[in-house]
């Protein structure tokens, strides 16, 4: 959009007189935000009006993204960038006295989710806006995203994060929107006086689902999609007495709170409630929007496409089943067709434990109509697919086995389409997690690789290096983000490579003072920083990491080692753990101790430094990932289905260290070996070994005299305050045979760690390299990734060419 400066700060002054009646140096700087947030939100309400009377007059068709979580962050600064006036207001508000960067620190970061899936969902809708995607996301407000965590003692503590306490300047509460969701009861099918068969509900609970709806701007392209957020409530109803404190809290329990678990399936009911309260509110909602359109529901699949993002919303599948079936009265047949035509799904992990499954008495309890629904989706599948292939390959397939419902069979069945998220997990997805379904139905079966939004990522947290790409290729990277490739040609430019240089450092003094204000830990902006931040767990070996860190001190130690030898290192982490998951615990003790040992021990000449930032989110990850030099991507193969944090530090110029899992398989296909730092096991020696039942991490320990050492050191006493800690962790290694292959992966992690000396000293090879990760990093952007879903999966128009 076009505004003037002198414009803004008209708009801005009145806004606030009509607020607070007051001068701006009266202002706090959460009132002074919220101002700018109304004067943003006014900006957005006009292009979000227009955008749904073109969807609408273009009877486009419309995508509908579910997923149970969307970690967005804060809005402010990207809503500025997206509408193009991001100077224009910072100048304006400076004219006023008033410092941008004050208002941004105000904003509470928008956490309704764990990590990488909730990421790339809110990825998902910057990007359907930006390539004009009609595109809608439907989750839940919940009233309190993921915890806050601090550490005290070293050990994670996790308060309650109450991101709602101050007003949400982004959200509209639309209550003529509301659907109601029904729970629990006696449902019975009776025929009606035209003879269809109808179900009659006795005794049910139900819930109002209110809509909270946020604007998702396009990128300079006055496109304005929703995303809508249920919040859960107590209807209003002359029938039913909802004054039992009892009754209110369970309602009121259904969107308060975010599962903060990111990597196990937690079988509780109020999480089964929250899923289906979420697809019967989108579903509900759909095809309300949908009758208004006057189009017969046979032609529901050329106008709607729901996506089911993991097999959280999996019961879009059956809703929609009961809606077409109950509400519509159509036959099984019809309505069977039109909802494998309409729903697609994304598998993001084949980790057992991550699979969702529900015991069937649990689902008839809860939602007795979708249960009766799943049970016939079942028959039917066995039905034919027994004539085709068998009862024992049937029996494999089949969504209920023993009394449980797995849910990624039943989205998988309902489904047209099912992708994994990087090759390397497509790949394993249809030869061995998912094989009989790939063998099944083979044409359902694609990839699409992860990809991070390069605005956020780049544009809003890396202003430096945005502003050097541009004085050397242009602007236009800015909308096509793969022309970062014309950088390529810059590789011999040494005053490219020097202001490059220039830029991280600016970056790492910046992080560094961030550090010293908030720890009171001192690191050399000239040291090499090291990063690796996501979240805790077993699968993506912080272990190994801190090992390797536990190692260089004992090195150190000893000595005596020529000090020229080893560039100074701060090894940065930042990663929360389920509150519920020990062993992650256990492992962010570890790393608080030794980050305590080490940087308090003088005698090492601040070689190393360990920094464990607390309450890792979208907002320290744009401080973090500017910052890095290393960008640690060390799972197990086969155990990271994608992964995007290495997409976003790519981007940022970190050399990537890693095993060649999930999208790290690409990210080497595109800047080759030579350009990053590969160490670990590969796909087939792992399942030889799963195979052949022939790994002992023993073995490992009594051979390798280096790595004994730094085990003994978790049980002997070298790191203080970590008894308890400390053989947990040596015995999962070594009694419990090493899960993770932690031990396996050692020697190689540590020769690709001690590689990094050399190649940092030639500072010509590092920015070059820097540079050509930058250069491929652009290839990586959502727009593509969702063009390609709106082209292969979706079939829905999109602004952009490939
Ligand atoms: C990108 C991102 C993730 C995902 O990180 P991975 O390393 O891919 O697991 C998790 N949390 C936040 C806050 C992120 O921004």
């Amino acid at each position: 959009m076009e505004i003037s400066k002198e414009q803004f700060k008209k708009e801005y002054n009145r806004a606030l007189t009509s607020l607070y009646a007051t001068e701006v140096h009266d202002l706090t700087p959460l009132e002074q935000y919220i101002t700018l947030g109304s004067v943003v939100k006014e900006y957005t309400a006009q292009n979000w009006m227009q955008t749904k009377r073109e969807y609408q007059q273009n009877q486009a068709k419309q995508v509908y993204y579910f997923s149970i979580e969307f970690l967005p962050g804060k809005l402010l600064k990207s809503n500025l960038l997206n509408l193009g006036i991001l100077d224009t207001v910072r100048e304006g508000l400076a004219d006023l006295g008033v410092d941008f960067t004050h208002l941004e620190e105000v904003e509470s970061d928008q956490g309704l989710g764990n990590g990488g899936l909730g990421r790339l969902a809110a990825c998902f809708m910057d990007s359907m806006a930006t390539c004009d995607v009609p595109g809608n996301g439907n989750g839940i407000r919940y009233r309190h995203g993921l915890f806050r965590q601090k550490f005290v003692n070293g050990y994670q503590v996790e308060l309650p994060d109450n991101w709602l306490r101050h007003e949400n300047v982004w959200e509209t509460r639309r209550e003529n929107k509301a659907e109601t969701v029904r729970f629990y009861g006696q449902v019975h099918l009776e025929e009606n006086e035209e003879g269809q068969i109808v179900p009659t509900y006795r005794n049910t609970q139900d819930v109002l689902a209110v809509p909270y709806d946020t604007a998702m701007t396009g990128y300079e392209n006055d496109t304005v999609n929703n995303l809508r957020l249920w919040s859960a409530e107590i209807p209003a109803s002359a029938e039913v007495d909802y004054s039992s404190e009892g009754m209110r809290k369970s309602i009121h329990n259904i969107s308060d709170m975010l599962y903060p678990d990111d990597s196990s399936y937690d079988g509780r009911m109020l999480r089964l409630k929250q899923e289906y309260f979420f697809v019967s509110a989108g579903v509900q909602s759909i095809l309300r929007y949908y009758r208004k359109l006057g189009v017969p529901m046979e032609h529901l699949a050329e106008n709607i496409s729901i996506h089911i993002n993991d097999t959280h919303p999996t019961m879009c599948i059956p809703e929609l089943m009961r809606l077409l079936l109950d509400e519509e009265g159509l036959t099984w047949e019809a309505a069977w067709a039109i909802t494998m035509k309409t729903c697609s799904y994304t598998n993001h992990t084949i980790m057992a434990e991550a699979l969702e499954k529900w015991p069937e008495h649990m689902v008839a309890e809860l939602v007795p109509r979708i249960y009766q629904i799943i049970c016939e989706i079942n028959r039917r599948h066995i039905e034919s697919m027994t004539l085709l292939y068998g009862a024992q390959f049937t029996w494999r397939t089949s969504i209920i086995q023993d009394g449980i419902i797995h849910m990624a069979h039943l989205a998988i069945i309902g489904s047209h389409s099912i992708n994994g998220v990087a090759k390397l997990h497509t790949e394993i997805l249809k030869e061995k997690a998912l094989h009989d379904f790939y063998l099944a139905f083979p044409a359902r079966f694609n990839n699409k690789t992860n990809g991070i939004t390069h605005r956020r990522w780049l544009l809003l947290s890396n202003e430096g290096l945005s502003d050097l790409i541009s004085d050397y290729i242009g602007t236009e990277w800015k909308k096509k983000p793969n022309e970062l490739y014309l950088l390529k040609a810059f590789k011999e430019d040494s005053v490219l490579l020097d202001k490059l240089e220039q830029v991280k450092l600016d970056n790492k003094m910046r992080l560094a003072e961030y550090v010293k204000e908030t720890m009171g830990i001192e690191i050399d902006p000239h040291a090499v920083f090291d990063v690796q931040i996501k979240r805790l767990h077993a699968y993506k070996r912080q272990l190994l990491n801190v090992l390797h860190i536990l190692s260089l001190y004992l090195k150190l130690k000893e000595g005596p080692t020529p000090e020229q030898e080893m560039v100074p290192r701060v090894f940065i982490f930042g990663a929360k753990a389920a509150p519920s998951y020990s062993y992650a615990k256990e492992i962010i003790k570890l790393i608080n101790a030794v980050a305590d040992l080490i940087n308090n021990d003088t005698s090492i000449n601040n070689k190393i430094k360990v920094v464990f930032v607390e309450n890792y989110g979208v907002t320290l990850a744009e401080k973090i990932i500017p910052a890095a030099d290393i960008s640690e991507q060390i799972s197990l193969v086969t155990k990271e289905a994608s992964g995007t944090s290495n997409m976003k530090l790519m981007l940022n110029g970190a050399i990537t260290l890693a095993t060649l899992d999930g999208a790290n398989v690409e990210i080497r296909d595109k800047v080759g070996d030579e350009n990053m730092l590969l160490f670990g096991m590969q796909e087939a020696e792992l399942y030889h070994f799963y195979d052949s039942h022939s790994y002992h991490s023993h073995d490992i320990y009594n051979h390798n005299p280096r790595l004994k050492r730094c085990l003994d050191a978790l049980v002997d006493g070298t790191i203080p305050n970590i008894e308890a800690e400390g053989q947990e962790i040596f015995d999962s290694l070594l009694k419990y045979n090493d899960e993770y292959f932690v031990l396996k992966d050692y020697d190689s992690y540590v020769a690709a760690q001690s590689r990094i000396d050399s190649l940092y000293t030639d500072r010509k090879k590092w920015n070059q390299m820097s540079l050509l990760n930058i250069a491929h990093a652009g290839e990586f952007s959502s727009d593509y990734t969702i063009m390609h879903y709106a082209d292969e999966i979706w079939n829905v128009h999109h602004n952009k060419n490939l």
